[in-house]
């Protein structure tokens, strides 16, 4: 047996944490496998700010405090997770080399006043770079063979796009012909950076946030693993995201298709791009709790076999925004065409596009963070008849479920339950299998009608 198993930040929240994954993967010592891991819990979205406040408000001394922290959460976690002083040793000297960098860097930012997309990716990796070191001398430690690598190490060859970096198509490849000769012939169990990669010049990218689920599934399909094991705080895919309904109820069982809508459409369970690698392969994902490793967790596959529920999950995105273009009496697939290769020319992500053509009006709607790029590059279509307007503060709400497809009035109850609890909707689409129906509500409005249509399809009672 061949596995990949992913552990998320909360998995490595610790250095007590760090060391319960270690012994989790000894467990599996008959099994090939490779491990991915994310950075703790919290460093990303730290690094994140520092990055930030270091453009716009210089200061040494916050470098200083930062690195301190960074450095003291770190040193615990190894204390704790690492019991060999030798290993320990070595992997003190790894993280006190990298957190110097990581300070010239951020002191870099400050003198130069300028943070480029390159250069925010770069201080973004250190937290995953910060933590594979770690729990592979965490492994060691516990006599399982082990080295920590780096996701270009790895083989993780991706474009150019700062922040939402895409694998070029030779990865796999690579990534097998790094790979394979040290689960196969060494027995090792690598441990890889997840999120991030590199590009051909050598610059560190990154894959979007919640990017180590990509790693893992391309990693699984490049190894031609039989299973990914992604281990998170949750037993499963949940009907909905736990923190909206706390009654959400575990879904045994989901189709790749089923579950990639949920994860595109906003559902934190998943990185949204992560199915595509295994799904060509048909490597089943099984997403399982690190805190409580006996429950079953979710299998996602080709087929499931609980197709049977209309609506199985629903999914928010809450910081999104629209872009609507109006107007009449003009070419309908001219207007089309350049509207998309305006954004496709500013790498907007596009969430979802509702429109109708008698009158033109087409809506579509982006990440909150693209809304200004969006709206400057159709904001020049704007002439006599056309008009552009943005619209934030905006939540978009997904129902998903196979069982949709050909069934009628699921919309109708869906929008009539909305309507009786007086939730405005400001726009909807479904998409051509039937396997979604998504709108967008104001953003206040947003858990509000998770929680009434989680009601409405009786989703928190056992099937
Ligand atoms: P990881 O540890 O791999 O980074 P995440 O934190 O990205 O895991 O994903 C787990 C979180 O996703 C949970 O804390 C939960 O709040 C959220 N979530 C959103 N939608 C769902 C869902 N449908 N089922 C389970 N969890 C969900
Ligand atoms: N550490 C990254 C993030 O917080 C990637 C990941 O967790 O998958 O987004
Ligand atoms: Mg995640």
């Amino acid at each position: 047996m061949r596995v990949v198993m992913k552990f998320g930040g909360t998995s490595v929240k610790d250095g007590e944490s760090i060391l319960h994954v270690a012994n989790l993967v000894k467990k599996f010592e008959e099994y090939e496998k490779a491990v991915v891991v994310s950075a703790m819990a919290g460093v990303t979205d730290a690094l994140i700010e520092a990055a930030e406040e270091c453009y716009k408000e210089p200061s040494s001394s916050y470098v200083k405090l930062f690195i301190a922290e960074l450095t003291k959460k770190h040193y615990e976690a190894i204390s704790t997770a690492v019991k060999n002083p030798d290993l320990q040793n070595r992997v003190f000297e790894k993280v006190d080399k990298l957190l110097d960098e990581l300070e010239k860097v951020l002191l870099g930012i400050g003198y130069l006043g300028e943070l480029t997309k390159r250069s925010r990716d770069f201080i973004l990796s250190f937290g995953e770079r910060l933590v594979a070191p770690i729990l592979s001398a965490s492994l060691l430690s516990i006599g399982v063979d082990s080295l920590a690598m780096t996701g270009g190490e790895a083989g993780i060859l991706t474009d150019r796009n700062f922040g939402r970096a895409k694998p070029v198509p030779e990865v796999y490849s690579i990534i097998k012909s790094r790979l394979d000769p040290l689960i196969k012939i060494k027995k090792s169990t690598p441990v890889i950076t997840g999120f991030i990669g590199r590009a051909e010049d050598g610059s560190i990218t990154t894959l979007g946030r919640g990017g180590s689920d990509l790693t893992a599934t391309l990693v699984a399909a490049a190894l031609d693993a039989d299973e990914v094991w992604l281990w998170k705080e949750v037993d499963g895919v949940l009907t909905t995201d736990p923190k909206i309904v706390p009654e959400a109820r575990l879904i045994p069982e989901i189709s790749y298709q089923e579950a990639m809508e949920l994860s595109h459409f906003g559902a934190k369970i998943l990185h949204p791009r992560a199915l595509e690698p295994v799904m060509r392969c048909e490597i089943p994902v099984r997403i399982k709790n690190t805190f409580n490793p006996e429950a079953d967790g979710t299998v996602i596959k080709k087929e499931s076999d609980s197709t049977k529920d209309i609506v199985k999950a629903l999914s928010l995105i809450e910081k999104v925004a629209i872009v609507n273009i109006g107007g009449a009496g003009f070419d309908f697939a001219e207007i089309m065409s350049d509207v998309f290769r305006r954004l496709s020319r500013e790498r907007v992500n596009v969430i979802m596009v509702s429109q109708s053509s008698s009158e033109l009006n087409l809506s579509i709607v982006v990440d909150e963070s693209d809304i200004e790029r969006a709206y400057s590059a159709l904001k020049p279509l704007e002439n006599g008849i056309v008009s552009v307007k943005k619209l934030s503060d905006v939540a978009v709400v997904s129902a998903v479920g196979a069982g949709m497809a050909g069934t009628p009035g699921v919309a109708g109850r869906i929008f009539s339950a909305l309507g009786k609890n007086r939730i405005n909707i400001v726009m909807i689409s479904q998409s051509c299998s039937e396997y979604n129906v998504s709108f967008a509500v104001s953003k206040k409005e947003g858990k509000e009608a998770v929680r009434v249509l989680h009601k409405e399809f009786e989703l928190e009672k056992a099937k």
